[in-house]
C-alpha cells in the first residue's frame, strides 16, 4: 500500500474528499518520504515520548510519529481536514485530534490533559504565516518541552541558527538561542510539497536546554535591550540603546563601560553572553 507521503496517495485522498487547499492557512503538504524520515530521526522519537503536532494536514507525519511515540496530539485549525485525519488515523489509540486554532489553544491545559503534565516534543511542518509566534510561545511560556523539530521557511531557519556578525543574525537568533541549542536537520526544496510553495524550507531542531546558560537578572529588560539594539541596524549601541525605557545617554554609556563593551559597536556584533551582561548592567542603573 502506498504511504500517505506518496504524491499519488495524497492526490487520491484530497480528491476523494473534495478537499480544497487554503493558501492563507499555509497548506502545503509534504510528499517526500525521505524528509519525513529525517524529521522523525531528528526528533529521535522513542516509545516513551509525548508529541504535540501543529497542523497535521492529512496526517502524513502524524501517522509515522504515532507508530513510534507513546502519545501524539495534533492541533488542526481546518475542520475540512478532520474526516481525512480521522480516516487515516483510524486504529491509533495513542492519537488525539483537536480541531482548534493553535494560537487560541491553552497549551498548559493540553499538556495536563493529554500528557499528564509530562515532558513532550513539538514536531511540525509549520504554517509559515505564524511560524515565529508559534515557536516563541513554546519558549516564553516555559512548558515542559524538550525538543522542537520544525519545518520552516529557509530564511527563518537561517536566522534562528545564525551567529553574531553574520547577515542573518538578529533578535530572533538571540531569542531562540537564549533558550535552545539549534541544529539544522535538512534542506527541503519546494518540489517536495503539494502544492508547491514559493519558498524553500529547512527542518531545524531546537533543543531546549534544561539548565539556564545565561545569568539574566531581568528577562523583560534583556529582551527589550536586544530589540533596541537591533532596532536601528546602522546605529551604534550608544545611540540605539537610548530607546530602552528610561535609558539616558549617560546611563547607556555607563552600562556599556561597566560591561566592557565598546559603545561604538553595533547590536549585530554582540553575543548572547554580552547582551546578558549589558542588560544586567542596565538593570542596576535603571530605576525600575
Ligand atoms: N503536517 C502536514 C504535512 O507536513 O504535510 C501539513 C503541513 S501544512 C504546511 C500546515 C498545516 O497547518 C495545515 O494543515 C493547516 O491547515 C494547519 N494550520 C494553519 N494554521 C493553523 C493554526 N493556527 N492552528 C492549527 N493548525 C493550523
Amino acid at each position: 500500500m502506498d504511504k500517505l507521503s506518496s504524491p499519488k496517495k495524497t492526490a487520491e485522498i484530497v480528491n476523494r474528499h473534495g478537499f480544497k487547499f487554503s493558501k492563507s492557512l499555509g497548506q502545503n503538504f509534504l510528499i517526500d518520504e525521505n524528509i519525513i524520515e529525517k524529521i522523525i530521526r531528528g526528533a529521535d522519537i522513542s516509545p516513551g515520548d509525548n508529541v504535540l503536532e501543529i497542523g497535521p494536514g492529512i496526517g502524513t507525519l502524524t501517522m509515522e510519529m504515532a507508530n513510534k511515540a507513546k502519545k501524539v496530539v495534533a492541533i488542526e485549525i481546518d475542520s475540512s481536514l478532520v474526516p481525512i485525519i480521522e480516516e487515516n488515523m483510524k486504529g491509533f489509540d495513542n492519537f488525539s485530534l483537536l480541531n482548534k486554532d493553535f494560537m487560541k489553544t491553552d497549551v498548559s491545559e493540553v499538556v495536563e490533559k493529554y500528557f499528564n503534565g509530562e515532558k513532550f516534543k513539538v514536531v511540525a511542518n509549520l504554517p509559515y504565516y505564524i511560524t515565529t509566534p508559534i515557536i516563541m510561545r513554546f519558549l516564553e511560556e516555559h512548558h515542559p518541552v524538550s525538543d522542537i523539530i520544525v519545518m520552516v521557511q529557509k530564511e527563518v531557519a537561517l536566522r534562528m541558527n545564525a551567529s553574531p556578525s553574520t547577515k542573518d543574525y538578529g533578535a530572533l537568533s538571540v531569542a531562540v538561542q537564549y533558550y535552545c541549542d539549534t541544529e539544522i536537520i535538512s534542506k527541503v526544496p519546494r518540489h517536495m510539497f503539494m502544492p508547491q510553495p514559493n519558498v524553500d524550507s529547512i527542518v531545524i531542531a531546537l533543543r531546549v536546554r534544561g539548565e539556564k546558560r545565561y545569568e539574566v537578572e531581568d528577562e523583560g529588560l534583556f529582551f527589550e535591550t536586544v530589540r533596541a539594539s537591533f532596532g536601528k541596524r546602522r546605529k551604534t549601541l550608544l545611540n540605539s540603546l537610548q530607546s530602552v525605557d528610561g535609558a539616558t545617554k549617560d546611563i547607556v554609556k555607563s552600562a556599556l563601560d561597566n560591561s566592557n563593551i565598546d559603545s561604538k559597536r553595533r547590536g549585530e556584533t554582540l553575543s548572547i553572553e554580552e547582551f546578558s551582561r549589558l542588560s544586567n548592567e542596565l538593570s542596576k542603573l535603571l530605576d525600575r
